[in-house]
């Protein structure tokens, strides 16, 4: 298990009270993203991201080549805007950039070790790099890395870690600094399932007890709500879909489990006459979804009038993987056939 340490807000030897009179008194929004694009070479990465984010505990969920780490990389002012603007702290990237960073701990997805270093050696250069000196800094790696469950293994070299033990340095270089905001990307992989439920853990606790904002990506959709109290999900270089995970998975009123016999076809034309659309299930069993206010009698008085019999009849929740594909579906607006929405295989991992 984790063990909990005093995470002490830094103090002016890392620059953050000399920044504070550059603040304006208002508190500035954390992350505001206005029409964001950005492009490598033909491939358009971002094609026009706008959101805002405030605190809490935000998952950013995409398949592979969304454009997620390409929005991590643009707050961190690591990669050109084609255009739009990204402000942090309510400061403008990249002009800010080292201000900024000052105040975010990034954990990215590539390996950042040094194999011949132990883990107290590197984390404490780190230290030393937000600003911190080196008998600060060597106080903080070992709190952090007490906090990240790396145990006497930190005086070992780095070379001899498991994939874990690595993922978890990266992560306690994230917090060294103590920062505000957490980018974390793909913060579970490599981890085997005990690990990976440890990491949720913490980063769990970092944002609802201890209050930093965390903007975890991932394409892992049980990370997301593990974690997560707010989900922005990524397709093709634009959100899809931004909300409250909680209201996100209510169950739509209107959208309905079916499976019917005799005449689906007349049926379905029936009902998409009527403003109903359709989604084939792999299992054959359709996802209907039913205009605003419209009694469920109405589709037995239709199936009746289309001589169908309707076979299996229930209202759905929706898992995130549904408000995804519906997202993604509803953007790319192709029907198959009138009132069927495209069916996308959004490759979103659901493994625990
Ligand atoms: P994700 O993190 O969601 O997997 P990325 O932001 O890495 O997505 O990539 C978004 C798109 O930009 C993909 O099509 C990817 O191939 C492309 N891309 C990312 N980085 C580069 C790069 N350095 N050069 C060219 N194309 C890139």
């Amino acid at each position: 298990m984790f063990r909990f340490i005093n995470m002490r807000r830094c103090s002016a030897p890392y620059g953050v009270r000399q920044l504070a009179a550059a603040f304006p008194a208002e508190k500035p929004c954390l992350i505001e993203i206005r029409d964001l694009k950005i492009s490598y070479g033909d491939t358009d990465a971002l094609r026009g991201v706008n959101c805002s984010i405030d605190g809490g505990s935000v998952g950013l969920l995409g398949p592979n080549g969304a454009g997620k780490s390409t929005l991590l990389k643009a707050l961190l002012g690591f990669v050109r805007v084609n255009s739009g603007t990204v402000s942090m702290f309510g400061m403008a990237m990249p002009k800010h950039a080292l201000d900024v960073r000052r105040r975010l701990g990034y954990m990215p997805e590539r390996e950042i070790v040094k194999p011949k270093e132990s883990a107290v050696s590197f984390l404490t250069y780190c230290g030393c790099l937000s600003g911190m000196n080196r008998i600060d800094a060597m106080e903080r790696a070992h709190e952090v890395l007490n906090y990240v469950g790396v145990d006497e293994n930190r005086y070992r070299k780095m070379e001899t870690y498991s994939t874990g033990m690595c993922q978890r340095v990266k992560f306690a270089q994230a917090l060294i600094h103590d920062p505000q905001l957490l980018l974390l990307d793909e913060p579970t992989s490599g981890l085997d399932p005990e690990g990976r439920i440890e990491m949720l853990e913490l980063i769990a606790e970092l944002g609802r007890k201890r209050g930093i904002t965390i903007l975890l990506s991932t394409h892992l959709l049980p990370d997301v709500e593990h974690v997560c109290d707010r989900v922005i999900m990524i397709s093709k270089g634009r959100i899809a879909v931004d909300g409250p995970i909680d209201e996100l998975m209510i169950a739509r009123e209107g959208c309905i489990e079916i499976r019917v016999r005799d005449n689906e076809k007349g049926f379905l034309d029936a009902l998409v006459s009527r403003g109903f659309s359709w989604r084939r299930l792999q299992t054959g069993t359709i996802n209907l979804t039913v205009p605003v206010s419209t009694p469920a009698r109405a589709i037995f008085e239709i199936a009746r009038n289309c001589g169908t019999q309707v076979r299996h009849f229930r209202a759905v929740h929706q898992s995130l993987e549904e408000v995804f594909i519906n997202a993604i579906s509803d953007r790319n607006g192709a029907e198959k056939s009138p009132g069927e929405q495209t069916a996308v295989e959004p490759e979103l991992s659901t493994a625990n």
